[in-house]
């Protein structure tokens, strides 16, 4: 391990030294990012729950929660799978545990982030970036929001956006990981002046202005675990020097 990243693995946005091996991501580290959203999402709960009561029903926290605890255990219980198997696992099993819009949209996304991935066994930037971008076209066929309407719509796009500016620059995985979530978060927050257009916030016409989406939030939250769980790959790997994988695209 580099002394900058035994020191502070998870600060800030690294470019990688031993980049090229960073660029793949497996079944192990997926699976490592879901617990990852899980423990963030339990950790936020109560948080998410009440931006939802300003503006919503007062379940979203409660919605995730349940949500993720069904999809680690549904995951924890297969052996053997790709990574494509593992997020199509997560979202059936969302859609068949939450309801209400996230369960449907959620579900959707990760769904179509697996179809995305194929039967690969691991894969690289490219990859994941038409993995994030089938979630996002799955989410806006079940939603049909665009950016600005004051959903998840709003922190999952700009973030697709800036992973894939990330990688026409040349950046890493690692990197492209950092952008999408602070644009994420930034989405996140400029949610709040926002009016909503979709969802039961729509309903409260301008009392929407001046409260953050849940949905953001939760979406925001996703990206800072994938940014974690990506950086925890590669400590564990100059750690380690490694469960050693083939080659990602
Ligand atoms: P419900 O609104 O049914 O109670 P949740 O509270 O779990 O469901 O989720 C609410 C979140 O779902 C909102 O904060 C918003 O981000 C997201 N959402 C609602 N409707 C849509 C939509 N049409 N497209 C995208 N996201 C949506
Ligand atoms: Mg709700």
């Amino acid at each position: 391990m580099t002394a900058a990243a035994a020191a502070v693995p998870w600060a800030g946005c690294l470019p990688g030294p031993g980049r090229e091996a960073a660029e793949i991501v497996d079944a192990a580290c997926v699976r490592s990012w879901l617990g990852m959203v899980a423990a963030r999402l339990e950790a936020e709960r109560d948080f998410l729950t009440q931006l939802d009561a300003a503006i919503g029903d007062a379940d979203h926290g409660v919605n995730m929660h349940r949500g993720f605890t069904a999809v680690l255990a549904r995951v924890g219980a297969i052996a053997e799978a790709t990574p494509g198997q593992l997020l199509k696992t997560a979202g059936r099993t969302f859609i068949s545990t939450v309801g209400g819009a996230a369960g449907p949209l959620y579900g959707t996304a990760f769904l179509q982030a697996g179809e995305a991935l194929g039967d690969v066994a691991s894969f690289g930037p490219r990859r994941l970036l038409d993995a994030l971008r089938a979630a996002l076209e799955g989410v806006q066929r079940v939603g049909a929001a665009a950016v600005g309407d004051k959903t998840m719509v709003d922190a999952l796009s700009p973030a697709l956006a800036a992973f894939e500016l990330e990688l026409r620059m040349g950046g890493s995985l690692e990197t492209a990981t950092c952008g999408a979530r602070e644009a994420a978060a930034e989405g996140m927050r400029a949610t709040i002046p926002l009016q909503a257009r979709k969802g039961r916030a729509s309903y409260l016409g301008p009392r929407s202005v001046g409260h953050q989406d849940p949905g953001a939030t939760s979406t925001a939250l996703m990206f800072a675990a994938l940014e974690q769980a990506v950086l925890a790959d590669r400590s564990q790997r100059f750690a380690g020097g490694a469960r050693r994988r083939g080659s990602g695209t």
